[in-house]
């Protein structure tokens, strides 16, 4: 099995496509509403663009009208990492990334008044994940 926390920057500029890249590995963020999950309803898992590791269900996906995938839970709390995020001066934010890769995949944001089970924004790139239709159980 790979471990992919060993893989180096030029290897994951190899795997990944060049904007791929700056998302997952340079905590970029893609421009809102070009996402092609922003405003997906398809039943099925997502997973990490990088290394595959399936991150979060349609299930827990809804509608934020904020220009990005949403997801109010990680399809388990073991798969993400979350970490304060201090590169916007004045306003802290929660980065979240893959546990598995490392890779940079959003930021979630919590209390925003949203009409969800856990009042949590995982607000995640569409280029941070890979979509594989299948049911939900
Ligand atoms: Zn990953």
């Amino acid at each position: 099995m790979t471990d992919f926390r060993l893989i180096s920057d030029d290897q994951w500029r190899e795997r990944l496509s060049a904007e791929e890249y700056r998302v997952l590995r340079r905590a970029g963020t893609e421009a809102p509403h070009t996402g092609r999950y922003t405003d997906t309803e398809t039943e099925g898992v997502y997973s990490c663009r990088a290394c595959g590791t399936e991150l979060f269900r349609s299930t827990e996906k809804f509608s934020a009208h904020c220009g990005w995938p949403a997801f109010f839970s990680p399809l388990a709390g073991d798969r993400v990492i979350e970490r304060e995020d201090r590169s916007l001066p004045g306003r802290p934010r929660v980065e979240v990334l893959c546990a598995t890769c490392d890779s940079h995949l959003g930021h979630v944001f919590t209390g925003e008044g949203y009409d969800t089970p856990t009042d949590q924004r995982y607000c995640i790139n569409s280029i941070c994940l890979t979509l594989e239709e299948k049911p939900i159980s």
